[in-house]
């Protein structure tokens, strides 16, 4: 008999925006928009994804994850680094539930394309993932244009095998 025990997790994610980058976001390519700086491709939603689904394991962050300057990790797309993290739950006996997580930006508006970064950010992590977006009336960093942040949420699962009785 297995009994599923479900724990939550957080995860945010803050990156200057680059005036030129190209930008990658939400697992999707965002043509004429200035992406953000990175080691990696900077993107903030699925880097806050990533921590989530880490603190629900309790398998620590991303910076132990992928750390910081590891040449391997140089430019990769936030998929990749989905793809990477829900084969280290798997290796350590999690599934992921699902995933909720916040964009707080003025660009781009993600509500034309919220279909299509859920599908590219979920088949990645291999579990739903649902993508929401705010502003924050031009205050602070993300209202004047300077960065991108994410606060994501996560539902994991560990499969425990219970001992049968003699
Ligand atoms: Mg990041």
């Amino acid at each position: 008999m297995n009994d599923a025990i479900p724990r939550v997790g957080i995860g945010t994610d803050v990156h200057p925006i680059e005036p030129g980058r190209a930008c990658r976001l939400a697992g999707l390519e965002w043509p004429g928009v200035d992406g953000c700086a990175g080691h990696s491709d900077g993107d903030v939603v699925a880097h806050a994804m990533t921590d989530a689904v880490l603190s629900a394991a309790g398998l620590g962050d991303i910076g132990g994850l992928l750390g910081t300057d590891d040449p391997r990790w140089a430019g990769a797309s936030g998929t990749a680094v989905l793809e990477h993290v829900r084969q280290v739950l798997e290796a350590a006996g999690w599934r992921v539930s699902n995933v909720a997580v916040q964009l707080i930006a003025t660009t781009p508006k993600l509500g034309p394309r919220r279909t299509e970064a859920e599908a590219a950010l979920s088949t990645a992590l291999g579990a739903p993932v649902s993508v929401t977006a705010t502003t924050t009336d031009g205050l602070g960093l993300t209202g004047r244009g300077e960065g991108r942040a994410a606060i994501a949420t996560a539902l994991v699962l560990r499969e425990r095998r219970t001992r049968r009785r003699p």
